[in-house]
């Protein structure tokens, strides 16, 4: 069974927690405690193949957005999460993916990137279009979801087990 790591990063509020245990869990978690640091696992079974997915929440990069080197080189791919309703989080998100592709010396890298809390559309201050053409430019994703709904959860991680997989058949 392939077994990987993904590392899930995004400055402080975005929702990280949340959506790693509506992933995980299948519920919502309203107010997770924003420093703690935990890993969970969960299996998937996508395109006929049972994948184990290790899933660290990271905490921690409210000041900086500077990422531990650890969780940087343990990652077989990322998960970036920004929040829709803070455009802040959106443009902090350039520094994370720079900061991965200098550890893994490589601008190809699973990365996904997430624009969460889509529940709050009127509030919304980054547009869909924008975004998932900021992530194609740097051979990302773009996914939008809502961990309180549980909208759209589970496709960013598919996408990039799947991903994962291709990398680790065809380095
Ligand atoms: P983290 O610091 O990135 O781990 O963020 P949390 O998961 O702790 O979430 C921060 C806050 O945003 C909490 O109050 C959550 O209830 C809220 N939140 C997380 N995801 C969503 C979402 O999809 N929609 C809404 N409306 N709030 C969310
Ligand atoms: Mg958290």
């Amino acid at each position: 069974m392939p077994n990987f790591k993904v590392v899930i990063i995004g400055i402080g509020g975005v929702g990280k927690s949340a959506l790693t245990l509506q992933f995980v869990h299948r519920k919502f978690v309203d107010a997770y405690e924003p420093t703690i640091e935990d890993i969970y696992r969960r299996q998937i079974e996508l395109d006929d193949e049972v994948y184990v997915l290790d899933l660290l929440d990271t905490a921690g990069q409210e000041e900086f957005s500077v990422i531990h080197d650890t969780h940087l080189r343990s990652g077989d791919g990322f998960i970036i999460v920004f929040s829709l309703v803070d455009r802040e989080s959106y443009e902090s998100v350039p520094n994370l993916i720079s900061q991965i592709y200098k550890v893994k010396e490589t601008d190809k890298f699973p990365i996904v990137i997430v624009g969460n809390k889509s529940d709050l559309e009127k509030d919304r201050c980054v547009d869909f279009v924008e975004a998932e053409k900021f992530a194609k430019q740097k051979n990302s994703r773009y996914f939008e979801t809502s961990a309180k709904l549980r909208t759209n959860v589970e496709d960013p991680f598919h996408f990039l087990a799947r991903e994962m997989n291709r990398i680790s058949l065809n380095p």
